[in-house]
C-alpha cells in the first residue's frame, strides 16, 4: 500500500533521511520509534509531499507521489494534483490541528465538501456517524476550543477519516495531551486497527506499539536501522541503537 524507496532529504547541509526503504501493507499497522532528530516526522511528511523527497520516490496504492513518471524522468505534480492525492493519505498531528472558527461537525464536512465535491448533507450524515465512532456524537456542535485535548484529537482522527483515506499518518499523536487522556485516545486508534485501516504511526507508547502493530520500524539518524514484528524488535533487538532506545524509554 505505501511503498518508500530509498528516500534522501536534507536540510542545507543537515542530511535528515539517509535512504529509507519502508513497504506498509494494506490493512497493517506500523510504528515507527526512534530517537528525537532521528527524521521521523519528516518521513511522515515526504509521505504526502509535505516535504519534497531529495532522491527516491514514495507511492501509495501504486501511485507515485509528488511526481508522473515519462520515460525515464520525473515531473512535478501541480498543487491540485498533489492536493488530490492528499485527500487518499489522512494526517493526524501532535497538536490537532483543528479549524478553530469552524464546529467539530464542520470541521469533518468541511474537505469531503471542498476538496472532494461532496454534497453537504451526505458530508454532514457521514460526519455524524464518524463522530458517533470516536465517541463524540453530543460535539457535533461544539467548537474545539470547548473540548479537552483527548476530545479535540478524536475530532482529528474523525476528520481525518471523512476523506476517506487509503492510509492514516499519526505523527505523536498523544505526545501532547495529559497523561489521563492518552488512553482514550489510543483506544480510537486501536479500534481502527481492528477494521483494518491501514496506517503509520509515530509514538513513544511502547505498550500500544507492542498490542497494535504488525511491524515496528526503528530508526536512527535517518535510517531505518531495523524492523519486524513488535516481540521482535521490542523484546529482542538486533542492534545495539535499538537496545539503548529501547532501555531509555522502557
Ligand atoms: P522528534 O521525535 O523530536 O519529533 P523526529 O524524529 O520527528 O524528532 P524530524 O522532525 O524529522 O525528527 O527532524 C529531523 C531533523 O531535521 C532535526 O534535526 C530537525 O531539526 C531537522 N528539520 C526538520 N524539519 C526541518 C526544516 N523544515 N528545516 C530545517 N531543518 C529541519
Ligand atoms: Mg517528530
Amino acid at each position: 500500500m505505501v511503498d518508500v524507496h530509498d528516500v534522501h532529504k536534507s536540510f542545507g547541509p543537515l542530511e535528515v533521511l539517509r535512504g529509507v526503504d519502508l513497504k506498509v501493507r494494506a490493512g497493517e499497522v506500523t510504528v515507527i520509534l526512534g530517537p528525537s532528530g532521528s527524521g521521523k516526522s519528516t518521513l511522515l511528511r515526504t509521505i504526502n509531499h509535505l516535504e519534497k523527497v531529495d532522491r527516491g520516490w514514495i507511492s501509495v496504492d501504486g501511485e507515485l507521489i509528488g511526481y508522473r513518471r515519462s520515460g525515464d524522468k520525473l515531473h512535478e505534480l501541480k498543487e491540485k494534483d498533489v492536493l488530490k492525492q492528499r485527500t487518499d493519505i489522512g494526517f493526524v498531528f501532535q497538536n490537532f490541528n483543528l479549524f478553530p472558527h469552524l464546529t467539530v461537525l464542520d470541521n469533518l464536512v468541511e474537505a469531503p465538501v471542498s476538496a472532494l465535491r461532496r454534497p453537504r448533507g451526505a458530508a454532514e450524515e457521514n460526519a455524524r456517524r464518524l463522530l458517533d465512532r470516536v465517541g463524540l456524537a453530543d460535539k457535533a456542535d461544539a467548537y474545539p476550543r470547548q473540548l479537552s485535548g483527548g476530545q479535540q484529537q478524536r475530532v482529528a482522527i474523525a476528520r481525518a477519516l471523512a476523506l476517506e483515506p487509503k492510509v492514516l499518518l499519526f505523527d505523536e499523536p498523544t505526545s501532547a495531551l495529559d497523561p489521563e487522556l492518552v488512553g482514550e485516545v489510543l483506544d480510537v486508534i486501536k479500534a481502527l486497527a481492528r477494521t483494518g485501516t491501514t496506517m503509520i504511526v509515530v509514538t513513544h507508547e511502547i505498550g500500544f506499539a507492542r498490542e497494535v502493530a504488525d511491524t515496528v520500524v526503528f530508526m536512527d539518524s535517518g535510517v531505518v536501522v531495523e524492523q519486524g514484528p513488535p516481540a521482535a524488535v521490542l523484546d529482542d533487538p538486533g542492534h545495539a541503537r535499538t537496545r539503548a532506545f529501547l532501555s531509555k524509554v522502557l
